[in-house]
């Protein structure tokens, strides 16, 4: 690190609290200052490169300067850089983006409503559903079902939703009520001999059985990420989101897609929910709706829940909830430019093809001392590291062998994710062939 006074870093270190970090490490570390971008390629301020293997946070999928998105985002500000979307005021680019949201939609959907983090849209996801509860006069129905490793945001409600630890330490978090099922992780949480099919069946039952013994009248809502991302790139049995998707319906249980990550062809279809057969009620989207560009976030409601909002904001006077710079018109125009893109040049096609050129690279690391599990789905994959494949243990301090392992990595020109021990690579939808080729090749070395 550059420790002269007034560099760059030491300016960070002086005035700058990032998220996710030790602080007081950081004091002494510094940060990695990353200067511009290239299709999947950053550059840090000494010029050197590396492979963006997470896109970001799995948010730039069409790459580090497209500059189609610029001008969108230009013309746009030119013409109208801001107006709100409170009352009845409104504005093309976000009428237009509504219509196209909905026109994507994997199974039929009535309204879009936007927000500017995919942890603001959770908030949002919850408030509409207990929101909608109450206009039905099921005031006890508020229990939301959660996934042990789930990651839907941080804030207060987010962070309730989500069930890592670090996300809960002390932060004396509020939000009651919220359940926690086991994570669909087959190599991780199956019992000895259980094939993937048993269990998801065991997991399913898990879920009817909580939501027994809770009573079906208190639960609202089941959240649920496709393939879950910050919690390790948990992808589930197969048939597991069928099996859970029976239960939800039996018990008049709302089913929330957090498409944060997934959206927009991360798992090789459009949606994670058109990958898993997966019906929501509600979705909600982020990051590669704008390839994170300008903050972005939106959910789509389907009927069953507009219908008793829609009642119940009539009988209040208005529906009290809303952001400043919900459907923000630069936000939209960036959006609608990204998805118009995503789909001419096929990138969700591309994010198969490539996500399954990669897993293969990576599965040929599999008889390597340290990798216990490479998991995948489209181009969200996981290496999970291991000290002893037998125990499926890593070293002592849960993350430290990652931690070790992104430091090479970062080293040898690829920036990835370290979760606890599970390495994520998930680079740009634009990928090449020969750029995943070069990816496990500088992750060989
Ligand atoms: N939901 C999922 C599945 C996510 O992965 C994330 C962020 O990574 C969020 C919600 C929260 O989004 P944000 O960081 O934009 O608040």
């Amino acid at each position: 690190m550059n420790d002269k006074p007034n560099s760059i870093e030491a300016r960070d270190i002086a005035y700058h609290l990032h998220p996710y970090t030790n602080a007081k490490k950081h004091l002494e570390a510094g940060p990695l200052v990353i200067d511009r971008g290239e299709g999947i390629y950053v550059y840090d301020n000494n010029g050197k490169q590396y492979i963006e293997a997470m896109a970001g946070l799995w948010s730039v999928g069409v790459g580090f300067n497209e500059k189609r998105l610029v001008k969108a985002a230009t013309q746009q500000m030119e013409k109208l850089p801001y107006y709100h979307t409170f009352t009845h005021k409104s504005h093309g680019p976000v009428i237009e983006l509504s219509e196209k949201l909905i026109g994507m939609a994997p199974v039929p959907m009535s309204k879009a409503f936007f927000t500017n983090s995919g942890s603001e849209a959770i908030d949002t996801a919850l408030k509409l559903i207990w929101y909608r509860s109450n206009a039905l006069g099921k005031h006890e129905k508020k229990k939301i079902i959660v996934r042990n490793r789930a990651y839907h945001g941080v804030t207060i409600a987010g962070a309730c939703l989500t069930s890592l630890p670090a996300n809960h330490k002390s932060f004396d978090l509020i939000v009651p009520n919220v359940l926690r099922m086991t994570a669909p992780h087959h190599w991780r949480e199956a019992m000895p001999g259980e094939s993937e099919e048993e269990f998801a069946t065991r997991l399913a039952k898990e879920l009817e059985d909580t939501i027994l013994a809770e009573g079906p009248e208190t639960v609202a809502a089941f959240f649920g990420e496709p393939v879950q991302g910050a919690g390790g790139v948990v992808v589930p049995p197969a048939t597991y989101w069928q099996k859970v998707q029976e239960v939800l319906r039996k018990y008049d249980i709302l089913l929330v897609a957090d498409e944060v990550i997934c959206g927009f062809g991360r798992t090789g279809t459009m949606f994670g929910s058109i990958t898993y057969g997966i019906e929501p009620d509600i979705m909600v989207m982020s990051k590669q709706l704008s390839s994170s560009y300008l903050p972005a976030s939106a959910l789509m409601i389907n009927e069953k829940v507009f219908q008793p909002i829609m009642e119940e904001s009539d009988r209040i006077g208005t529906l009290g909830h809303g952001y400043t710079a919900s459907g923000h018109p630069v936000v939209a125009a960036v959006a609608l430019e990204n998805l118009k893109i995503i789909e001419e040049r096929d990138l969700v096609g591309n994010a198969a093809a490539m996500g399954k050129r990669l897993l293969d690279g990576l599965n040929a690391l599999a008889d390597h001392p340290l990798v216990g599990e490479v998991r995948g789905v489209g181009l969200i994959a996981a290496v999970e590291l291991v000290t002893d494949k037998a125990s499926k243990k890593a070293l002592e301090t849960p993350g430290a062998l990652g931690a070790l392992v992104n430091a090479h990595l970062q080293e040898a020109g690829v920036i990835s994710r370290a979760m606890t021990d599970a390495m994520a690579f998930c680079p740009p939808l634009i990928i090449t062939a020969a750029e995943v080729d070069d990816l496990v090749a500088r992750l060989k070395s």
